[in-house]
This record gives structure tokens, C-alpha cells and sequence, in this order.
């Protein structure tokens, strides 16, 4: 079959779809990306089928919050089925996406071992991107990232578990170990994750031991810059620097890791100097890698990807030679827009607004172009940085405003409710609602990998059942 290259005439012309069926619209990924285009197409005469790897639409920037015990999973992950339920042109299958054939017009999904192959008349790829070691994947096993509700609820475990060894080790070198907790990245995640745990030590947990004292805990900042919060200038980063250091955090910048150990990090400064941290809760916020269907992308498509795995992008959000395949948010690079919540959504948005304005044989709307409504991020209760076009805010002001910003953001009115409950349960009082950890949280994804499991893979055929050796009496129990 011939590689023909469309133009957009040519898609608009296939808009009404082919063989008496609507325009099929697939869209990768349940995300900020994914979500708001999927809804943005409520009302277009098209059939949106929504494939993701997880079935809940996860809402990222409160991820912290599950992993320090504030919120629970259910309020910033509510499932994607249950939001777009009302969208009958809607339909929402799960599914990991392996592969893309831009010649076909189709995506391959798998799950649980089956495959399903779906076509597409136009394509919205809003995959996002997971956490990057740097070349160091072996960092992993011990030191966490924080993308997903899996890496929060590992986090978790962590973090109350290392209080919980702490107060049954007698030995203080071993306990000092258990109190001490790295994070490594000093953007806004790590400013919030160092926050959070000290907010729980000095205040949540504080009397809630009988050997240790849980406010001794020793929290380090870690990160290869020379400034926390880096892109929100000078002014403010000097002051969440120094909000940090009242805050009892140690900041360690111009610190890059250079090894992970499961009772450690090393790292070393820019003259060389090298230095060890004694923990056992490491928690890595330090870099995003986008999903490898850019790199699918890119080889059919010639379209250049960067070294983060972004695909370059016209400036209509589409594939070089390909104006029926958007790809948005985290996966995308374009005028150096960033990784945020505000440019998945609204690059979202517009790839469904020129799909329908095609379908409906419209002109389509010029450039996509970021409008950014402004970047801020928490050191712990009362305290936060925020800046909005050309205003600069920290404290309190910038702490209600990013409250107020986060609640309005968060999808469903039950989770609003909710988490405005758990919030006054955090910050008014010292209580932290979710902090169960269980023992499957703590040791799931290094028992998986092992195994070399993943739940996209089918499970292994059960071993034969073994012979009994010996004669057994009646009340006998064979363990597996
Ligand atoms: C801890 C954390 C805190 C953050 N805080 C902020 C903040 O305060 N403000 C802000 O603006 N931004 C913040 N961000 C960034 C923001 O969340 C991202 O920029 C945004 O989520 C990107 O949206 P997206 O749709 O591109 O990707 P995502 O929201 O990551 O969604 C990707 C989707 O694709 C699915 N998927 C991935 N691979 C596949 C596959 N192969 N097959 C099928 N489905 C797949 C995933 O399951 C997911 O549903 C934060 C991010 C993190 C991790």
C-alpha cells in the first residue's frame, strides 16, 4: 500500500467518514490532555474513543498529598469512565498503546495479555511522560518518582513505615537513617514533597510516638541547580529557599546524585567534593521523560523528537505531514511551552476544536498559542509562591490562592467537597485523613518488576502442582 501524505483539504474532505460511520476520533491518554479534548467534543458529530493505560483521569499536582497522607487516591484520580458517562459520542477503553501505524490509521493497545487493534480517522496522542533518572534507570529500585497513584501510594508506605522502624530500632545510627528522608529535585514537586514531610513530622506525628521523636527527623533537599524553583525567578526562589531552611529543611543545591542505594545517596558539588546521605526513604522529583509513542511518531513520521522524547510539532499541534494527528501536553514541544497542566489542557482543547471545525467543514482556527494563566507551588501550610503575569506573591496570599486554584481545577463536586474536608483536617487541625499503608503498597512494583510482570502482560501459567511426597492424614493443609 502507497504512503499517500494527506493535506488538510484531503481530511476535511474524509470528515463526513467513510462506509455511513461518523468520524472516528481516538485519543491516547486520560489526562489533562486527553480528558479535556474528549470532553471538548461532547457535542461534535463525531465518535471519540478514549484509549488509556490507566482508568482513571489522575489529577497531578495533588499527588503529593496522597503520598504525605492529606488526600486519598479516590479525590484527585476519579475514573474517566464515571466522568465522561454522560457523553453518549463517548467511549473509553483501557488499554496500553504500544504502537501507532500513521500509514493505517491505527493504534494498537494491549491489555491483560489480549490486543486490540482501533481506526482512526483523526488522532489526539496525549500520552504525557513518567519520571526520568537520567540514563540511571537503576535509581528506580530505590528511590521512587512520583507520577503516578502507584509511585504516591509506594511513597506512602515509605514514608509512615520509616517512622514505624525507626521507633523499633535501638540501634541510633540506624534510626537516624530511618529519619532521615532525601528528595531529590528542587522543582515544585520536591519543594512540596521536602514540605509535606516536614509539615508531618514536626506537626502530624509529633506526639504520636512513644521512643522516637519524630520532630528530630532530618529532611534534605536535593538538587543538581544552584536555586530551588528555578523558573519562577530570582525573588521568589530566594524566598522559598529560605521558607525551607525556617522550615528546618536542609537545601543541598549545585548536589548532583551520582548513586542510589537502598540505604543511601551519593552526590557530589561543583568542585568535586563528594558527600553521603544515610536514608531509607529517597523520593525522586527530578526529571520528566515523554512517552516513547513520540519516538513511534517521529521514525514514521520524520518528525524531529528532542532529547526529553518531545515530539516538534507544527505550529497546529499536528504531525509534519500528517494534520490528522495531534499530539499535546507533556509529549509535544513547541515554542518552548511548558510541562504544565495549563498547556495539556488547552492544547486539549484545541486539537478538538479544529477536529470538529473540520468535520463541520469550517476554517480552521489559526496557531495554537499558550495562554499562561500563571505558575505557583507550596512549601507547607501557610506558605506558598505564586506569580501571575507580571505580580509576584509568597505566604499566606499565594497559599489561598493556590488552595482556591487547585479546588477549582479538581474534576467532580464529591471530590471538591471531600477534599476541602481533608484539607481542614490537615491544615487547621494536625490529623492527616489517609495515612494507611499497606504492606502490598510497599513492596508491589519492586515485587512486579522483578517478576518482570506488568499488568499488560498475561500472567505466567501456574506451575504444575507438586506431587505429595509423603502420605498426608486427613486434616492435613498443603501450602503453594
Ligand atoms: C507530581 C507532579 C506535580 C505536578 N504539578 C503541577 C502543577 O502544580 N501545575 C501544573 O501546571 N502542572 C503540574 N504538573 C505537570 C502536569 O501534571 C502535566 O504537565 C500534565 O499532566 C500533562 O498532561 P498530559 O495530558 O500531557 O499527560 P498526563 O496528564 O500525564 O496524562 C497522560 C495519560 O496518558 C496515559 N498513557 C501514558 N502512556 C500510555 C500508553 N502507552 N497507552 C495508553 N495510555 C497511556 C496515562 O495513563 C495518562 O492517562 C505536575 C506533574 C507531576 C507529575
Amino acid at each position: 500500500m502507497s504512503k499517500k501524505i494527506l493535506t488538510r483539504a484531503d481530511v476535511a474532505e474524509r470528515a463526513p467518514a467513510t462506509m455511513g460511520q461518523r468520524h472516528r476520533v481516538v485519543i491516547v491518554g486520560s489526562g489533562f490532555g486527553g480528558l479535556f479534548a474528549a470532553k471538548r467534543l461532547a457535542k461534535s458529530d463525531v465518535d471519540v474513543t478514549l484509549i488509556s493505560r490507566t482508568s482513571h483521569h489522575l489529577f497531578q499536582p495533588l499527588l503529593y498529598q496522597v503520598a504525605t497522607g492529606i488526600l486519598s487516591s479516590g479525590e484527585i484520580a476519579p475514573t474517566t469512565r464515571e466522568i465522561l458517562a454522560r457523553q453518549s459520542n463517548a467511549r473509553v477503553l483501557l488499554g496500553n498503546v504500544t504502537d501507532i501505524n500513521l500509514a493505517n490509521r491505527t493504534v494498537t493497545a494491549s491489555a491483560f495479555g489480549t490486543e486490540r487493534v482501533t481506526e482512526y480517522d483523526s488522532l489526539i496522542v496525549a500520552a504525557g511522560a513518567s519520571t526520568s533518572y537520567f540514563g540511571k534507570d537503576e535509581f528506580s529500585h530505590d528511590a521512587p518518582g512520583l507520577k503516578t497513584i502507584d509511585d504516591a501510594l509506594e511513597i506512602r508506605g515509605r514514608i509512615f513505615t520509616a517512622f514505624e522502624f525507626a521507633e523499633l530500632e535501638d540501634d541510633p545510627a540506624i534510626r537516624a537513617e530511618w529519619l532521615t528522608f532525601v528528595v531529590v529535585g528542587a522543582g515544585p514537586t520536591g519543594v512540596e514533597m521536602a514540605g509535606q514531610i516536614a509539615e508531618l513530622a514536626h506537626r502530624t506525628l509529633k506526639s504520636n510516638f512513644r521512643s522516637i521523636d519524630p520532630t528530630s527527623a532530618r529532611i534534605v533537599l536535593v538538587d543538581a541547580m544552584s536555586s530551588v524553583l528555578g523558573t519562577f525567578g530570582d525573588k521568589l526562589a530566594n524566598r522559598a529557599a529560605s521558607q525551607l531552611t525556617d522550615m528546618g529543611i536542609e537545601v543541598w543545591l549545585n548536589a548532583k546524585v551520582t548513586d542510589v542505594d537502598d540505604r543511601g545517596l551519593v552526590v557530589i558539588d561543583d568542585h568535586g567534593e563528594t558527600n553521603r546521605i544515610d536514608s531509607r526513604c529517597v523520593v525522586w522529583a527530578a526529571g520528566v521523560r515523554a512517552s516513547s509513542l513520540g519516538k513511534i511518531l517521529g521514525e514514521q513520521s520524520g518528525a524531529v523528537v528532542d532529547r526529553g522524547g518531545r515530539v516538534e510539532v507544527e505550529p497546529d499541534l499536528t504531525l509534519p505531514g500528517h494534520p490528522e494527528v495531534f499530539v499535546v501536553g507533556d509529549m509535544m514541544s513547541l515554542n518552548r511551552y511548558p510541562g504544565v497542566a495549563q498547556v495539556a489542557m488547552q492544547g486539549g482543547k484545541y486539537a478538538a476544536e479544529q477536529i470538529d471545525r473540520r468535520v463541520r467543514g469550517k476554517a480552521p482556527k489559526g496557531s495554537f498559542h499558550y495562554f499562561d494563566k500563571g505558575s505557583m507551588a507550596t512549601i507547607s501550610r501557610f506558605r506558598a509562591v505564586a506569580a501571575v503575569g507580571r505580580f509576584r506573591f509568597s505566604g499566606v496570599i499565594a497559599w489561598l490562592l493556590w488552595l482556591f486554584i487547585h479546588l477549582v481545577y479538581l474534576v467532580g463536586f464529591k471530590a471538591r467537597v471531600t477534599t476541602l474536608l481533608h484539607w481542614m483536617v490537615s491544615f487547621i487541625g494536625r490529623g492527616r485523613s489517609a495515612r494507611t499503608v499497606t504492606h502490598q503498597q510497599l513492596v508491589g512494583r519492586r515485587a512486579l518488576k522483578s517478576l518482570e510482570l506488568t499488568q499488560w502482560s498475561p500472567p505466567p501459567p501456574a506451575p504444575p502442582a507438586a506431587e505429595p511426597t509423603e502420605a498426608r492424614t486427613e486434616n492435613e493443609v498443603v501450602v503453594p
